[in-house]
């Protein structure tokens, strides 16, 4: 049977004159991750792109949990295509829908023409689509207000199509088209879902960890590798970018009050992470920061971190509660790496009375023994990239 997979468009269906290079971007994200699966054909037409097999060797299912974790996508479904004829779309729903009309108690059929051309109007071949359901499956009934299956009939350009009750995408806009940020990846279990969260928005993202060994280990390192290579299967390929943090960080603990560690060591992450968001076209710096959740997650202390750039800090986690992010985490299954026990360069010199109201003034004095130009440019300099991809 002639199996295709329909994708219906989301937000980019209220785009105006630029809604072709959003379709571009779409086509060309899921063209690179099918192309990981197997040879398909892509294209789009009227709001929806049909992937088809372009041979025996494609594996449909792959693709089908694939194509639901791309961004800009609302719906998706499996659907069948035949010639556009009122029998020949009967036939095919009641070969094509056995299992679901078998086990639903009700029905209805939804039929839309696109093709204006067509001999029936939509009512009409609703009913007569309708009709041979119910005498191929007696057992389950019609019903137009509340059925449990919805059968749906399209008419479009090149065939009919049939299929059941589409499943919900992944939602969002194509990642690509809405700009680059880079974002602050930790090993933690907010910033994986910070990233999702503004990759979702269509934002292509350059993750930057920064790495304090040996205080930290390889192995923390490696957890955020594989936390960025679990999310390339929504953000696509990325590239991090690893800063070495331990002299700045003893530099900050040689010199510093010790109450001022961590808003010290947050603005040094703040200034190199603008300076690499800038060298590669970057728009805006993405964090997992939640209000109140720790002392340097205060207003004022947000205020002070920020104050050091001048680009957009986008806190999309900012007003949820952590179960929230847990089962964010959860679904896009980055939580159990997440809360593998090795630790973070947030934990290393970690005040025991850390301030929880600073003010400006004082931090930048504290601060101006430090030499602040050099050990951000010699922490860019010692940077490593890793490349993701899925
Ligand atoms: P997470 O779960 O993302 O680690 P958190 O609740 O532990 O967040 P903090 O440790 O205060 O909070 O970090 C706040 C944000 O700063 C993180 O969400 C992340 O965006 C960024 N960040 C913290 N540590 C690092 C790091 N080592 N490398 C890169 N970014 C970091
Ligand atoms: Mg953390």
């Amino acid at each position: 049977m002639n199996d295709i997979i329909l994708l219906k468009l989301g937000e980019i269906v209220l785009k105006g004159l630029n809604r072709k290079t959003f379709e571009r971007k779409l086509l060309s994200n899921i063209a690179y991750r099918l192309g990981k699966i197997g040879s398909f054909r892509v294209s789009c037409m009227q709001s929806t792109v049909y992937v088809e097999a372009k041979d025996e060797s494609a594996d449909m299912d792959a693709a089908f949990e694939a194509c639901k974790h791309i961004f800009g996508i609302i719906a998706l479904t499996r659907a069948a295509a035949c010639e556009k004829d009122k029998d020949a779309i009967a036939k095919l729903a009641i070969e094509y829908l056995k299992d679901e009309m078998l086990s639903a108690k009700s029905f209805k059929v939804e039929s839309r023409r696109s093709d204006k051309t067509f001999p029936m109007t939509s009512i009409e071949l609703s009913q007569y689509v309708g009709g041979e359901l119910q005498e191929a499956y007696p057992e389950c009934t019609v019903d137009v207000h509340d059925p449990e299956l919805t059968v749906c009939v399209e008419v479009r350009d090149i065939a009919a199509y049939v299929h059941g009750t589409p499943v919900p995408g992944a939602g969002g806009m194509p990642v690509g088209s809405n700009g680059v940020a880079v974002t602050l990846l930790s090993g933690g279990i907010d910033s994986p879902v910070s990233t999702y969260m503004i990759a979702r928005r269509g934002v292509r993202l350059i993750p930057v960890h920064f790495f304090s060994f040996p205080y930290t280990s390889e192995q923390a390192k490696e957890k955020v590798i594989e936390l960025a290579q679990i999310l390339t299967e929504y953000c696509g390929r990325m590239t991090i970018e690893i800063v070495p943090f331990t002299h700045i960080q003893e530099e900050i603990r040689d010199k510093c009050p010790e109450e001022y560690f961590t808003l010290i060591m947050r603005r040094f992450m703040m200034r190199i992470a603008e300076k690499i968001a800038l060298y590669n076209g970057a728009r805006g710096i993405v964090t997992g920061e939640n209000l109140g959740q720790v002392a340097s997650q205060t207003m004022e202390a947000m205020a002070v971190t920020q104050a050091v750039t001048s680009i957009p800090v986008i806190q999309p986690l900012v007003g949820f509660d952590k179960e929230e992010i847990v089962r964010t985490a959860r679904k896009i299954g980055t939580f159990e790496t997440s809360i593998l026990p090795y630790e973070d360069c947030c934990t290393v010199f970690t005040p025991r009375h850390p301030c929880t109201k600073p003010k400006l003034e004082n931090v930048e004095q504290v601060e101006s023994v430090l030499d602040v130009d050099s050990l951000v440019e010699e922490a860019i300099k010692g940077t490593e990239r890793v490349t993701v991809e899925l």
